[in-house]
């Protein structure tokens, strides 16, 4: 006998991410939406997202911004879904901001920075607070959809499957279970930061869309492809969040020095290449970081186009008007995931994965800066569209008496964070377990 609620949806989303957000949005308004998240909604990699989002300027530059993308990615990128990311980049732009998005603005028109190895300035953002921009815009615009329901401090633990059909999935609320039977499920969860101890990202991200992936033969790809982020605040015993200072710095024109006072790199490199770079220059040294360097820019320029990077480090006693800062790479994102094809759809019938969860090959090996928001918006997107036109044909599965499933709940968590750490290593020989929380 079960003591818990069950509910009934048409679609059900795991994640107020980006992609969470973005898919219920551009689903039918006829549609019943549940969306659950683990803690608060706004406990996201989105919310911490700071240097923007790429776009490509217009048609012309369609051809240079794949180009840029496949060039960073190692040519090991999906070219189908490059295409789509760089050609659809645009209307989606437009789309956020006819939605009220603030992208900043230069000139009257739109101001656009750059990244590493991008060949030029085309990325907008919103000081450099984007993501925490960007995702109350999205709240803001769910919160007034009736057909959406969110339910916070939900945690989704497994789906439920009949003949390869996904038809929904177990959650717990308030340390109790329950089932939701859904026509669609899209696992918009984000990436696996929250397993290591040395991370930019938030500790709700604990890739247990993989995990699920794993415990329900669903496809995975490219699982060892991880990117480390050249450049996060180095603080001396830290066992939180890493703080990350954006490659939008360096867009800007900041310079690395190693322990000698040198400048070692080019600072807009891809990433993976700078990170390597910072990596041989700690070993050299024997010193834990190397320096970044702002404080030649005007100071009321720096706080005007860095409020929140500044104010982070004026809390650490450090000022980047004034003083160099020590910085060393830092995990950051997944570029593999749940293989998905076009339209997002996984291996499984009627189960979608979104944003960093998903593998859509867009960023090959190495993820160029700031493609990331774009992809959680562009294929959420193409997986709404997709939803929209299947729903209908979906049969809804009735509400049965599932057998109490779920017994011990912590031992359940920490198997679906244990399960992906091992495939994790057993795919990459460059990760090793204490790199893990455990
Ligand atoms: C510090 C930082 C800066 C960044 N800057 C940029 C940038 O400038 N530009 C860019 O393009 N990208 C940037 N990125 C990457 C980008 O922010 C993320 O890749 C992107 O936001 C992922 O979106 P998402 O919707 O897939 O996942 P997320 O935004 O991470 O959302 C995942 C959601 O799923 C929830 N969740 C997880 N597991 C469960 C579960 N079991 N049950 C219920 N809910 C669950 C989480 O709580 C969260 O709400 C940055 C990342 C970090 C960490």
């Amino acid at each position: 006998m079960q003591n818990h609620m069950d509910y009934k949806t048409d679609v059900l989303i795991i994640g107020t991410g980006v992609a969470g957000l973005y898919c219920a949005l551009n689903l039918r308004e006829d549609f019943q939406i549940l969306m659950i998240t683990k803690e608060s909604m706004r406990d996201s990699n989105t919310y911490l997202a700071q240097g923007g989002i790429s776009t490509a300027l217009n048609k012309e530059d369609i051809p240079c911004f794949i180009k840029d993308t496949l060039k960073a990615g190692g040519y090991k990128n999906n070219i189908s879904s490059v295409q789509i990311l760089c050609t659809e980049s645009r209307e989606n732009i437009n789309t956020l901001l006819d939605w009220g998005l603030p992208l900043d603005k230069k000139q009257g028109g739109l101001a656009y920075t750059r990244e590493g190895a991008h060949s030029i300035n085309r990325i907008v953002h919103c000081s450099d607070s984007t993501g925490k921009t960007l995702e109350e815009c999205l709240i803001k615009k769910v919160q007034s959809h009736k057909n959406i329901t969110i339910f916070e401090n939900t945690e989704f633990v497994d789906i439920l499957v009949e003949d390869n059909c996904c038809i929904g999935g177990i959650a717990i609320k308030e340390g109790k279970p329950f089932i939701i039977i859904a026509k669609v499920v899209v696992l918009a969860c984000g990436g696996i930061g929250g397993l290591f101890k040395n991370t930019t990202n938030q500790s709700t991200v604990t890739g247990d869309g993989i995990a699920i992936a794993i415990k329900n033969n669903i496809k995975l790809k490219d699982l060892s492809y991880i990117q480390f982020h050249p450049t996060a605040l180095y603080e001396e015993n830290i066992n939180s969040r890493r703080f990350l200072i954006s490659e939008s710095l360096r867009g800007e024109g900041a310079k690395l020095y190693n322990s000698k006072g040198q400048r070692f790199v080019k600072e807009l490199l891809p990433r993976n290449v700078v990170a390597k770079a910072i990596y041989k220059e700690i070993r050299t040294s024997g010193i834990p970081y190397v320096m970044l360097d702002f404080s030649f820019q005007p100071e009321d320029y720096i706080k005007q186009r860095f409020p929140l990077i500044y104010e982070e480090c004026k809390k650490r006693g450090l000022d980047i008007t004034k003083e160099a800062i020590p910085v060393s790479p830092a995990q950051h994102y997944f570029m593999g995931g749940i293989e998905v094809d076009l339209f997002s759809r996984t291996s499984m019938n009627n189960l979608y994965a979104v944003g960093e969860t998903a593998c859509t090959g867009v960023h090959g090996n190495n993820r160029l800066a700031s493609n990331s928001l774009l992809e959680g918006i562009v294929f959420s997107k193409k997986a709404a569209s997709d939803i929209n036109t299947q729903v209908d044909l979906i049969k809804a599965s009735c509400l049965k008496d599932f057998p109490d499933i779920i017994h011990d709940l912590k031992e359940i968590q920490k198997n679906m964070k244990n399960l992906v750490i091992k495939e994790l290593l057993r795919r990459s020989k460059e990760f090793h377990a204490e790199f893990f929380n455990h």
